[in-house]
């Protein structure tokens, strides 16, 4: 069917995809004044959204795409909020079949951000404007201020921006979303927003696992601690919730809830995600990885049950050290800033090799409220990249820099008890290994370079003469210069 001129276009924005995310969404925009165009598959998520919500704002629901599409003000602006990969390319091509010129197809979901440079590019040759855009803050966020990470042109947030602007999430009076680069910039960011999460969950869950196994405390106590906490440096919306799921109970049979879960952490992939491009990014994000790999371990029950059974005994927890809490509270701070100086290390190199041009301060900006990562820390943040944006890490701005070695007697004392204890501490010894390998003077890769020679002729450079050098260790072990060199 073509789509009548004299049909009125009334909605700035419109949603596509209805499911709890999408409805959010359309509400949150809805209560913000905008009139929001409505449309999902099934028509009766469309109709129950109406029937339950229609009253907090202007909402034009459709059954039909056509009649969705004519319902959009021009430039046509439609949010895809529906399941990421194949659902996504679906709708896309549904709205790219009616869309004109100029009209802007927003995916706010959790798009691989290389779908995301490839859809772009294909809309692009219609004429079609594509923002990718990661959104986070979970169901509540969507309906009550996300932090919103957009991509795509300069051109389409001009429209998109201020109807953004209108839903985000508020810190300190500034809406968390900004433009941040061209096509999947903002995919990307979110990506690497979520493996953060996932180092952020794991070291919350460490010091769990430790204050109750080596300080022997029980749920409801260790909840105590976490709220305290709270009052400080770690202040965030995990740190609170972590609280609120450690006092919760099981009303059947009366135990810690977390007692009575299975203890086999799910994932959906954007932390896989992020560890598989900062290995092909040559970006090492270990604490991020060790996170996505503690999910995998908790998740191969006949493994862990056949290792255990084969390994015998275990060493009971050592006595805990006096102040053992307090350590655990620096080893998750310094562990952190680890976790956060590894993921803004694979932002600048992802802005490096997609060519964005990413405000690593704005990134921090935006994630100081809505997400899932809001943190009292992100100010920090911010304050270390406007001391230098081009900071070559976040561990060597003064105040990280200071706060962690601060901590790092207590961030030790940490991970050698759990290791003493026979608890798993992956995330914190990454992150620990990760700050003495950085701050070593002197590192093993000499050893591994004269490996590689041995075996494989790859040569090595020297430290005291230009020139790349081979030795003919199956000779006589002479040097060769192979290479450059000063011709001494
Ligand atoms: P979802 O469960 O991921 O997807 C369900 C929605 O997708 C339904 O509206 C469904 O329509 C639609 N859909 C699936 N395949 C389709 C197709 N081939 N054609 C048309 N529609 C199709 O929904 P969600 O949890 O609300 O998430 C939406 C997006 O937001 C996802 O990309 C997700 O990754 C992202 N996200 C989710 C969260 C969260 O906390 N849930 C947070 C951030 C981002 P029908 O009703 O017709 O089946």
């Amino acid at each position: 069917m073509t789509i009548s001129d004299a049909t009125p276009q009334q909605a700035s924005i419109g949603v596509v995809g209805l499911a709890v995310m999408g409805s959010n969404l359309a509400r949150n925009l809805a209560r913000h004044g905008n009139t929001v165009a409505v449309f999902n598959r099934s028509p009766e998520k469309t109709r129950s959204l109406i029937e339950q919500h229609g009253g907090e704002g202007t909402f034009l629901p459709s059954e039909r795409i056509e009649d969705f599409v004519a319902s959009l003000e021009r430039p046509r602006t439609a949010i895809v909020m529906v399941q990421a990969g194949a659902g996504t390319d679906a709708v896309i091509e549904q709205l790219a079949e009616h869309f004109e010129e100029g009209d802007i197809i927003v995916d706010g979901g959790n798009a691989d951000f290389r779908d995301t440079i490839r859809r772009e590019r294909d809309l692009a040759r219609k004429g079609l404007n594509f923002v990718g855009t990661g959104i986070s803050g979970g169901e509540e966020g969507a309906l009550n201020g996300p932090s919103i990470m957009p991509g795509g042109s300069a051109q389409a947030y001009e429209k998109l921006g201020p109807i953004l602007e209108s839903i985000a999430a508020q810190a300190e009076g500034e809406p968390c979303v900004v433009h941040l680069g061209t096509d999947g910039a903002g995919h990307f960011v979110k990506m690497v927003h979520n493996g953060i999460e996932y180092a952020d969950m794991q070291l919350i869950a460490e010091a769990y696992d430790l204050l109750r196994k080596v300080s022997g405390l029980e749920p409801p106590a260790i909840a105590d601690v976490v709220e305290q906490w709270n009052e400080g440096d770690l202040e965030s919306f995990l740190i609170e919730i972590t609280a609120e799921v450690l006092r919760h109970t099981d009303a059947e049979t009366g135990k810690p809830f977390v007692d009575v879960v299975l203890d086999a952490a799910g994932q959906k992939g954007t932390g896989t995600w992020t560890v598989q491009n900062a290995l092909s990014l040559g970006i090492p994000v270990g604490g991020i990885a060790e996170a996505v790999f503690a999910r995998a371990v908790s998740s191969l029950p006949g493994q862990r049950a056949a290792v255990t059974a084969a390994a015998g005994e275990r060493p009971s927890p050592v006595a805990a050290p006096d102040g053992f809490a307090d350590d655990v509270r620096a080893a998750l701070y310094a562990s952190k800033v680890v976790a956060y100086a590894q993921g803004f290390d694979l932002l600048v190199a992802g802005a490096k090799e997609f060519d964005w041009d990413l405000d690593l301060g704005a990134v921090a900006k935006i994630w100081r409220a809505g997400c899932i990562i809001r943190a009292r820390f992100l100010d920090r943040i911010v304050e270390a990249y406007a001391r230098d944006p081009q900071l070559p890490s976040l561990l060597a701005d003064p105040y990280f820099a200071d706060a962690v070695a601060k901590g790092a007697a207590a961030w030790r004392r940490v991970v050698s008890t759990a290791a003493l204890s026979a608890v798993p501490a992956p995330g914190f010894s990454a992150a620990l290994a990760y700050y003495d390998s950085l701050t070593s003077e002197r590192l093993p890769a000499a050893l591994i370079q004269g490996q590689r020679d041995f075996f494989g002729a790859h040569t090595y450079k020297r430290v005291d003469k230009d020139g790349i050098f081979h030795t003919l260790w199956s000779a006589d072990r002479s040097e060769e210069l192979r290479e450059g060199g000063s011709g001494h």
